[in-house]
């Protein structure tokens, strides 16, 4: 395929927000292609080379490319960056200086294969020299480009790709192109993808052999699974209810949520929720699950929590997030902050995979396969019938450093559903009994021009929930509480890369924002009470026409949630269900009427 053809289709899709535009546009795309193309055009589109599990970085900075494209063009350097900077866009600026221009004569035009093959060439220079050969390997290929195809090859690099497609509408266009587009075909798709985690294995799985194709997709060591998910119930009566009578309940650690697989040999690797590898942050648990898990090759899951090993206290959440990101003193990290893993979930154990079975079963291999020690422990679980019982087993959680519990089916059909939220699981934490407590994760969509003191800087943003079936984020509050100087401070660089000159496809809001932001940056919030709005759209409708959800006086919890991409965030469906539970709460606390 001609990387024209594939510059085009960015060009439509950018110009639409609608989400059944976006999937004919992707389907007609993707119809004619077979692997290797398929898969490279899959990670192409969503502004990568590999599954983002992988990690890999083109490593270009803005000033590499701007002596490409200055060179390309055979311009000044000075002139690109002054240009740029005025259109707030390298690759618009490219467009510009590259304007009227075919392929030059003596090259052949640009195919998807010649790109795939140099951008993962510029990815892999590393080491002295490597900045000049990045340089020169761009250089060429916008030599061999059109002002079209130049803008989005500079984008591509520079990640700034803003074609807007996610996972889940690339999952809707490969249904309709090679399967059909029923919804039976659909949700065998994301199954497949939701074990794999990678879109261009499932679609040339799919192109090959099919549908049936896809069964022969399972787990494998160092391939993240997309995590199972949890509910909430405002009571523990209606937690039970749920379960029908019967649940196992597990202390509810508020941790990093870490998966980790064990190979028969080598090391071991670990994955955040959002599946990035965090291996190199937790040394000691990469040494002692070694140890630990015995039946290997293994992929187990668990709660990495700060402890105090003297006296085996789980210590407050934040001293691990501390450690995120530390590259540098890692040995004083682990002596200062020392964390213990609380294992909960077995998906793989002897290889053989578990993640089909029941819950009851599930826990039964991972106590077998699991030999506790200090730093690697099992979750603590009592299965209850009635609701004395879990009450108790709340209090001693609490007690115990949790934050709450986590109820679990162990009924027939309670195996792991990687990636779905469902009642199978379902959250209680304490807090749901006095009023609107729980915290909401919102992705910063806007920001507004701070005064008085926060003047010259934002001082408040916009954030969304985010719509899964819609697929787009809705707006529920502007927050500038809980924002302290060095917040405010960091939150213009935290931005820069989502910074956006128009409103986002897919972000919908009554406000206008001074800055737009394409969904990038999660912040976890509280507020006093979910309200009526006429201005936010999150749910808009469920509970009243033409209104939305919003949060009342939100604010900023200091905790930004780096291990969430923006459709981890909580969902407008999630909201409504706690506006629901606010309300029946409401009713349950108001005083009998006189008779
Ligand atoms: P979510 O993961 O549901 O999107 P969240 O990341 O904001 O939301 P919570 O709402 O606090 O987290 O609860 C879910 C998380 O609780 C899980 O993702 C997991 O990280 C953590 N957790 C702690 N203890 C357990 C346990 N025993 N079983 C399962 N998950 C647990």
């Amino acid at each position: 395929m001609r990387y024209a053809e594939l510059a085009a289709a960015y060009e439509r899709l950018e110009a639409t927000s609608k989400r059944l535009e976006m999937r004919a546009i992707l389907a007609e795309l993707f119809r004619p292609l077979k692997p290797p193309e398929l898969p490279h055009v899959l990670y192409l589109s969503q502004g990568l080379l590999r599954p983002e599990y992988e990690g890999v970085e083109l490593g270009v900075a803005d000033s590499l490319a701007r002596r490409a494209v200055a060179a390309a063009a055979g311009v000044d350097e000075a002139k690109v960056r002054h240009r740029a900077k005025e259109l707030g866009d390298l690759g618009t600026t490219v467009a510009e200086l590259f304007a009227g221009r075919t392929t030059l004569a003596a090259e052949e035009p640009l195919t998807v294969a010649r790109v795939y093959a140099v951008l993962e060439e510029i990815a892999h220079s590393s080491g002295e020299g490597s900045q000049e050969a990045k340089v020169k390997a761009l250089t060429g290929l916008l030599g061999a480009a059109t002002a079209l195809e130049a803008k989005y090859l500079v984008r591509f690099v520079l990640g700034t790709l803003r074609v807007g497609v996610r996972e889940m509408t690339i999952l809707d266009a490969l249904a309709e192109a090679f399967a059909g587009g029923g919804k039976e075909s659909r949700t065998r798709i994301e199954a497949a993808f939701n074990l794999s985690s990678d879109l261009g294995l499932v679609a040339s799985a799919l192109v090959d052999g099919g549908l049936p194709a896809l069964d022969t997709i399972s787990l494998e060591v160092g391939r993240p699974i997309r995590p199972m998910l949890a509910e909430r119930e405002p009571s523990l009566a209606e937690v039970l209810e749920r379960m029908e009578g019967k649940a196992a309940l597990e202390y509810k650690y508020d941790g990093l949520r870490v998966q980790a697989h064990i190979p028969r040999s080598g090391p071991v690797r670990l994955f955040s929720r959002r599946l990035e590898e965090i291996s190199a942050q937790f040394p000691e648990l990469v040494r002692e699950l070694a140890h630990a898990v015995h039946a290997k090759p293994a992929i187990v899951e668990g709660e990495c929590v700060p402890i105090d090993l003297d006296t085996d206290e789980i210590q407050p959440f934040q001293e691990v997030s501390r450690r995120r990101g530390r590259k540098h003193d890692l040995d004083k990290a682990q002596e200062e902050i020392p964390v213990a893993l609380f294992l909960f979930d077995v998906l793989l154990a002897g290889g053989e995979a578990t993640y089909g079975l029941d819950f009851a079963d599930r826990r039964a291999r991972l106590e077998a396969t699991v030999r506790p020690n200090d730093r690697i422990r099992l979750a603590k679980q009592e299965v209850v019938t009635d609701v004395d019982a879990a009450a108790r087993f709340l209090d001693e959680a609490i007690a115990a450093g949790g934050e709450g519990v986590m109820a679990k089916s162990v009924g027939p059909g309670s195996s792991y559903r990687a990636g779905a939220r469902g009642f199978w699981w379902i959250k209680y934490k304490r807090d749901y009994t006095v009023g609107l407590t729980d915290s909401i994760d919102g992705v910063v969509v806007g920001g507004f021009q701070g005064r008085g003191r926060r003047a010259g800087r934002y001082g408040a943003f916009l954030l969304a929930v985010y719509d899964a079936e819609k697929d787009r984020f809705e707006s529920f509050c502007k927050v500038g509480s809980g924002f302290d100087d060095a917040a405010l401070a960091e939150m213009p660089k935290r931005l820069a890369p989502f910074d956006s000159e128009e409103r986002p496809a897919g972000v919908e809001t009554g406000l206008a924002p001074d800055r737009w932001f394409r969904p990038g940056l999660v912040l976890e919030v509280r507020g006093a009470e979910l309200t009526l709005s006429p201005i936010h759209r999150a749910a808009r409708g469920a509970v009243r026409a033409e209104l939305g959800l919003a949060l009342r006086f939100p604010r900023f919890t200091g905790r930004y949630r780096d291990d969430k991409g923006p459709t981890d965030a909580t969902t407008s469906h999630e909201l409504f269900e706690m506006y629901r539970g606010q309300v029946r709460q409401a009713v349950a606390e108001a005083p009998d009427e006189p008779a």
